[in-house]
């Protein structure tokens, strides 16, 4: 006979529903705490997943298959879903506000809602360059400049690991794609990867150097 269900008497509310509380979804849902409610906000039932993103660049997925179903895995998870974006905590009547919805209560609260790689204080990079972060607006202008004509260039700012692994997914979209798509990195007065072991460096200087791309 199955034990009876502990009745639900904590909240843990999960603000932002990408990589990170994705992770927290699916793991739950195989070890779940008993007694507690969980809550996920975020504004759309999908998410993309940042992880997807180099092959995505380099062809390899199409724009939909980076899209995590958020509603089916909180179904696995036992949580539901609130669709909407937290506009406000009030830490003192443990609440969340969501515009268009009650307010939603909790005991924890988990705030992971990504970061923005825009630079708007530098010249230029509004008329010439996409942030990759947040990823869905990048992933729709990287679509559509993967699928035009003509020759292009691209150079990448930030030469840290996603930066070097983006510009060797250039590297392969430009061999399928003649010039369009070529890259080069920029991270003024530092080499590629400075920060990664120096293993990690030279394997991944190797890839980019194989791929035409400056290391
Ligand atoms: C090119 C690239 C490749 C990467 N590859 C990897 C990798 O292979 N492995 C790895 O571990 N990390 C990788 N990272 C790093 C990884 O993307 C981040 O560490 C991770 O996305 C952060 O997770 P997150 O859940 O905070 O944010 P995100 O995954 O960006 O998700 C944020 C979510 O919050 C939602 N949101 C935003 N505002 C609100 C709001 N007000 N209320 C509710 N929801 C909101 C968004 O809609 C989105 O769904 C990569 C990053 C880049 C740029």
């Amino acid at each position: 006979m199955m034990p009876p269900a502990l009745p639900l008497t904590r909240d843990l509310v999960l603000i932002g529903g990408g990589h990170t509380h994705a992770l927290v979804l699916r793991m739950w849902g195989m070890a779940p705490l008993p007694g507690v409610r969980v809550t996920l906000i975020n504004p759309g039932p999908t998410a993309p997943y940042s992880g997807m993103l180099p092959g995505f660049v380099a062809g390899h997925y199409d724009r939909d298959a980076l899209d995590i179903d958020l509603v089916k895995l909180a179904r696995f998870a036992g949580a539901r879903v609130i669709l909407g974006a937290a506009q406000g905590i009030d830490t003192t009547a443990r609440q969340i506000h969501v515009a268009g919805r009650p307010p939603v209560s909790f005991d924890v609260a988990s705030v992971d809602i990504g970061i923005t790689s825009e630079m708007p204080g530098l010249p230029g990079f509004a008329d010439h360059a996409v942030p990759a972060k947040p990823l869905g607006p990048f992933a729709t202008k990287w679509a559509r400049y993967r699928d035009g004509k003509g020759p292009a260039r691209v150079a990448v700012i930030g030469g840290g690991v996603a930066g070097a692994r983006a510009r060797c997914r250039h590297g392969l979209c430009a061999r399928a794609q003649g010039p369009r798509g070529a890259g080069a990195s920029r991270r003024p007065g530092r080499r590629a990867l400075d920060a990664a072991g120096a293993r990690r460096r030279e394997t991944a200087r190797r890839a980019l150097r194989s791929r035409r791309q400056p290391a």
